[in-house]
């Protein structure tokens, strides 16, 4: 199979790096990729062409020339005239949040395959592109608030006096928030944290964080590993719950998302108003409206003292690591595709049924 990877406009992440090119060739397959795609993440051409890669300098060529093209973003439509008819795109298309793009392409007669549709199941643990960016954007999320931060994470014994250490809240404690956690507690803070998954409650703990409880959750253990909506009453002592944490908290890092186009709103603005001045916000939910009312995606915002930082692509801010999870994720998932080079998909395997969001058979998977 040849594999096209080109130079995504507006993303410093590459979906494959020299590492993981170098096992696609190794599998009988061949790598195209346009030059200059690996610079944001810091692979020159030249590292590309020792793996045994080809690298062509315009875009166009690429996309021509590859049968199965993997992208971080999806590729745009305008884009889609350059492909192969039968042309295989594996990215991230997010159509649980909007599925406009699935509509387009059942048009077309490509596979298609949603990274982010991958089950999250202990088979697909490889694969899963979605908790390799979690964690990258949980640990560079208390660098952010960090870098706003009026004062020390760290308490610290000085000459000068004692600094007493910071206070962070984290809001959702999946993969982001674990990983927030543990960044935060390395640097010496005192963390809590709140997730509406009972689950969630012994890895906050084995973290050395404060489980913040909050009664009468709807069970969701049925829900493949995702939070449920919740009841309007618990809802309610929840946001109550958060106002007072938040108002003493120096951090608050907010992760919590349910799949579905929106974010649940747990900081109103009223619980801003409450916050200390200096204290930041930084919301990873920003892109689907935000946990934070006053959250703006992709915007710093200062809001009585208060800084809210919004920003959901936070893992583009560690290219590198970013690109090397990204590309071996994605690896992970082709392979038993690829036998020798050859796209064979299993279509019993409920990992490629459910990835795949289009396949010329069936118009919408
Ligand atoms: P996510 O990004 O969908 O959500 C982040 C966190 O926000 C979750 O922990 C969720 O419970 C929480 N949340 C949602 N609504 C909330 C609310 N109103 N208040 C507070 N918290 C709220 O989740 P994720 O981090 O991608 O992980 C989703 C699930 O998948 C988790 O259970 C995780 O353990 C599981 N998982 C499984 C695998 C695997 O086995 N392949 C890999 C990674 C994650």
């Amino acid at each position: 199979m040849r594999i096209g990877v080109i130079n995504e406009e507006n993303e410093s992440r590459v979906a494959i790096g020299p590492d993981v090119a170098k096992q696609f060739i190794a599998a009988n397959n061949e790598l195209l990729i346009q030059s200059g795609a690996g610079e944001g993440a810091q692979f020159s051409d030249s590292v590309y062409t020792d793996a045994g890669a080809q690298v062509l300098t315009s875009r166009e060529e690429v996309l021509k020339q590859a049968e199965l093209v993997v992208t971080y973003q999806p590729l745009d439509a305008s884009l889609w005239k350059h492909l192969q008819e039968q042309a295989v795109m594996v990215s991230m298309f997010q159509t649980y949040v909007d599925d406009t793009i699935q509509q387009q392409l059942a048009k077309e007669s490509f596979t298609v395959f949603s990274l982010d549709m991958i089950p999250r199941t202990t088979l697909a643990q490889a694969m899963d592109v979605l908790s390799s960016m979690g964690s990258i954007a949980g640990y560079r999320a208390i660098f952010e608030a960090a870098n706003h931060l009026p004062r020390y994470f760290p308490m610290l014994s000085t000459a000068a006096g004692t600094v007493a250490p910071a206070k962070v809240l984290v809001l959702g404690a999946g993969v982001a928030g674990l990983q927030a956690i543990a960044t935060a507690k390395r640097l010496g803070a005192i963390v809590e944290a709140f997730d509406t998954r009972g689950a969630a409650k012994e890895e906050v703990e084995s973290l050395g964080a404060r489980f913040v409880e909050v009664e009468g959750a709807i069970d969701d253990k049925d829900a493949g590993g995702y939070a449920v909506d919740q009841s309007a009453e618990y809802k309610k002592k929840q946001q109550q719950m958060i106002r007072d944490k938040a108002a003493i908290a120096d951090v608050v890092i907010t992760t919590a998302q349910v799949r579905g186009p929106k974010a649940p709103l747990l900081i109103p603005k009223e619980t801003v108003e409450r916050m200390r001045p200096g204290s930041v916000i930084v919301d990873l939910a920003a892109s689907t409206g935000g946990n934070c009312e006053l959250t703006k995606s992709d915007e710093l915002v200062k809001y009585k003292g208060v800084t809210i930082v919004g920003n959901s692509n936070l893992a583009a801010k560690v290219p590198l690591n970013a690109s090397q999870m990204f590309g071996k994720n994605v690896f992970n998932f082709l392979k038993p595709m690829l036998k020798e080079g050859v796209f064979e998909p299993d279509w019993e395997n409920i990992i490629v049924s459910e990835s795949c969001i289009v396949k010329p058979d069936m118009a919408t998977a």
